[in-house]
């Protein structure tokens, strides 16, 4: 067997650690050239030196062990899992079972009950599916509160930083949001996938800040039972790696029909990796001509000209489409999405979970004082938004229009969808951004969601994958999105896009 500390190195070890590739990975844990505890207590020790990068909330390192320790004895039995011994960073608002799950709040990090917090006695669906296919928890990463944010600085327990930052010389970069942790524990090589949700970009975002592939699936792919609710029409599951394959075989993991979620998609068998093993036939990729009058950074530029590139290198049709509604999906994102964050987020109430004031006089004190020492100021700001779209007078002028505004915005996709199997457009208008950039200017942070929210609202399958660099050098991710439950269609075309940029 290979040495702990060569474990991880692939290639030449001047450069940073790279972890291999899920297939590889597989490939070597069958054959027990390495064996699942080398590795993950080589990362383990990876994880307690790059603390510094607050990419975790909560290391899991006696239950990652024991995981490990399993996998290997089905590895040597010659009966292995799908991700059997392959370590999975998740995201920390996934309910696992007897380990501290804390959404980035202090809501749920302090708990009257225990020092531990917010300790769920279940197991989140999408979790409980990478545990019966032999998937290594290590931990539980950064988030911004609640998931509220582009950039994982709304977290009760501080921002993460961006490695490839770090790589490059700056150590002030964020890692994107909200599931930065997730990103960032890729990008730094603590972990071969990752877990995040993606409501309004949350998984594309970073993934495009950090240089890795993220896909968020078509809405019902992956059941949200055990996530701890944003926005419950928009929530939505999805995986971090290296490469588009890897994100595939965690996809194929934790996809499927849930009896717990009655808006997890029924029989549907979506076979992301599969899908990659098969031919293609010529492409027709839609750019829509919005994009340039959203947000014309040099950045967007760059991605959208490496974009028609790419396009005309894999031998596609270039189409040009309209999406006409498409700036009008970020104010009826956050109208929709605080409208359900502020139902959503009334269960913290200092009775039934986490937090509670101390001292009350009395129930409405109780109340109002766990809610106000709770929840950050980024959360209470989108409570009061949230409630004031949705109450009597105002609900049809904003609540009931955004609506109405998102069953246009979708209409127009599936038009295009007629004509292109696939569209292209950035995942954000600029490379990572410093920490504080945007701090008392919340509509800025916003706008950094302009190109991922109108897939949200549509329900649409999409993935980012790096294929530029920004005047720094900080990896720009493009975007590709499919038709509703077209996931297969996007993991190939992406897979394309991917060997292109590495050709
Ligand atoms: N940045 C967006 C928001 O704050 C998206 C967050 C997410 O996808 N969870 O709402």
């Amino acid at each position: 067997m290979q040495q702990p500390e060569d474990i991880l190195h692939a290639g030449n070890s001047a450069t940073p650690r790279k972890l291999w590739s899920i297939p590889e990975f597989r490939r070597l844990l069958r054959t027990r050239e390495v064996s699942a505890v080398e590795t993950v207590t080589a990362l383990l020790d990876d994880m307690r030196a790059k603390r510094e990068l607050n990419i975790f909330i909560t290391e899991t390192h006696d239950k990652a062990l024991n995981q490990a320790r399993d996998a290997d004895k089905r590895l040597a039995a010659g009966v292995p899992r799908a991700l059997d011994g392959i370590p999975i960073a998740v995201k920390d608002n996934f309910c696992t079972k007897g380990i501290k799950t804390t959404a980035g709040s202090k809501m749920l990090a302090v708990s009257r009950k225990s020092e531990d917090g917010f300790v769920p006695t279940y197991e989140s669906s999408v979790t409980q599916r990478l545990l019966d296919a032999g998937a290594v928890i290590l931990g539980k990463t950064n988030m911004d509160e609640f998931a509220m944010g582009s950039s994982t600085e709304t977290s009760y327990f501080g921002p993460t930083i961006n490695p490839v930052g770090v790589r490059l010389g700056f150590d002030n970069l964020v890692p994107g949001g909200s599931s930065g942790g997730s990103a960032a524990a890729i990008a730094a090589d603590l972990a071969v996938g990752a877990i995040g949700t993606d409501t309004g970009g949350s998984i594309r975002q970073p993934a495009s800040f950090c240089g890795v592939v993220g896909m968020k699936p078509s809405y019902g792919v992956c059941s949200r039972w055990g996530i701890i609710a944003y926005a419950s029409s928009l929530d939505q599951a999805g995986a971090f790696g290296k490469s588009v394959r890897d994100v595939a075989a965690i996809l194929d993991v934790i996809g499927g029909e849930d009896q717990k979620d009655a808006t997890s998609v029924s029989s549907l068998s979506l076979r992301y990796e599969a899908a990659l093993a098969q031919p293609q036939k010529k492409l027709r990729i839609g750019f829509p001509r919005e994009i340039m009058r959203l947000k014309a950074t040099a950045d967007v530029e760059s991605v959208w000209t490496a974009g028609q590139k790419i396009a005309q290198q894999l031998g596609a049709e270039v189409v040009d489409v309209s999406i006409p509604s498409l700036g009008y999906a970020l104010p009826a994102y956050y109208i929709i999405a605080l409208s359900e964050a502020s139902s959503n987020l009334s269960r913290y109430d200092g009775i039934r979970y986490g937090y509670r004031a101390n001292a009350p006089k009395d129930i409405i004190d109780l109340y109002e004082r766990t809610r106000a020492e709770g929840f950050g100021e980024e959360v209470k700001r989108r409570i009061i938004l949230g409630t004031y779209s949705l109450s009597a007078g105002y609900y049809d002028a904003y609540y009931l229009r955004a609506l109405k505004v998102r069953r246009i915005l979708a209409d127009e996709f599936s038009a295009v969808f007629q004509k292109v199997d696939a569209m292209f457009m950035p995942a954000t208008p600029t490379g990572a951004f410093e920490i504080g950039a945007h701090e008392g200017d919340p509509v800025q942070m916003y706008l950094e969601d302009v190109f991922t929210v109108p897939v949200n609202l549509a329900g649409l399958p999409a993935i980012s994958v790096p294929v530029s660099r920004d005047c720094r050098g900080m990896p720009l991710g493009l975007q590709v999105i499919g038709p509703q439950l077209g996931d297969e269609k996007v993991v190939q075309v992406a897979a394309a896009v991917e060997a292109m940029t590495a050709h």
